[in-house]
């Protein structure tokens, strides 16, 4: 599968209404995408099952998107059958008071993988150029008010840029996910969590409330993208209006990425098979 024209390495000339919400890519057949989502989720666990014994490397997958572009489905769906334990996921939500009262990286450095796992971000530090632009709770934050000037989303940009080179730099790389739904499938999505008894639950109507302010999100988002996408840490732009492709994507996104960092099982030396070997003996004698 072409996975390059998702893939966003140079912010600077980004435009999200170049990129697709509806695609099923090379598949004429959900069925096929399936088979390939449920191959990539088989190549994940085995590199991750390496990568941990390695101890090495670690991975983030962060994810971002509007109400119900289906970012709880992808992970999912896409790591169902990928080791638990080498697995971590957190949702970032309002921040607590607590949190309020430190750096907006603050929660964030507290929730990052140990070498070796795979920690999925619901949400990330991308709400504190997404949602608190928006809605422009950067006036009520705490920062001091001399810090809080024309420049300040552009310095947030640098900053997210700078963290994620730090991270990269340390042997953990960072997937980006941005689950592209269009508006009309979001209503379709809301109007089934209404209709549907089973996901009554599953719908706030806060959400309807940020839908209000759709454009604004959209300009945050392109803005947001264009500041940080770099060729180490690139942004995919998922196209999610189908979810069985969005999820078909990320695996594959995700495998590849994932294969790249070359981990293998980490040879043992003569001294270590010699004492397997007395091992061996001690149990065949007993
Ligand atoms: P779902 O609705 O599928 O359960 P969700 O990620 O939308 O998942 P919610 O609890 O509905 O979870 O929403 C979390 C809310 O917290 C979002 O509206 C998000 O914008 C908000 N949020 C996250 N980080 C921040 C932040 N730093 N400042 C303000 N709001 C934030
Ligand atoms: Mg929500």
């Amino acid at each position: 599968m072409d996975i390059s024209k998702y893939r966003v390495s140079n912010g600077s000339d980004f435009v999200l209404a170049d990129y697709a919400t509806r695609d099923r890519g090379p598949y004429k057949k959900k069925t096929h995408a399936l088979k390939d989502q449920k191959a990539n989720t088989a190549i994940i666990a085995s590199e991750q099952d390496k990568m941990y014994a390695q101890d090495h490397w670690g991975v983030i997958i962060l994810t971002q998107a509007m109400d119900a572009a289906g970012k709880d489905g992808l992970i999912k769906h896409v790591l169902t059958g990928v080791n638990p334990l080498g697995t971590q996921v957190f949702s970032f939500k309002q921040p607590s008071a607590e949190e309020l009262d430190h750096d907006y990286l603050w929660r964030i450095n507290q929730r990052l993988p140990e070498r070796g796992r795979i920690g999925i971000f619901n949400r990330s530090y991308y709400e504190d150029v997404l949602v608190v632009k928006v809605h422009n709770l950067i006036a009520s934050s705490k920062l001091p008010d001399q810090l809080i000037t024309d420049d300040i989303w552009d310095q947030r940009y640098r900053q997210i840029r700078d963290y994620e080179r730090y991270l990269a730099e340390n042997g953990f790389i960072i997937i980006k996910f941005f689950l592209n739904v269009s508006k009309e499938e979001q209503k379709e999505r809301f109007l089934s969590r209404i209709d549907n008894q089973s996901k009554n639950w599953k719908f706030s109507t806060a959400d309807v409330r940020e839908r209000g302010h759709w454009d604004e999100y959209m300009d945050a988002y392109e803005k947001a993208i264009q500041n940080t996408a770099t060729e180490d840490n690139p942004w995919y732009i998922l196209p999610a209006d189908r979810k069985w492709y969005a999820r078909t994507l990320a695996s594959e996104i995700i495998a590849k990425r994932i294969s790249a960092l070359g981990n293998k099982y980490p040879d043992v030396g003569e001294e270590k098979l010699a004492e397997l070997e007395i091992a061996r003996q001690q149990l065949e004698d007993e």
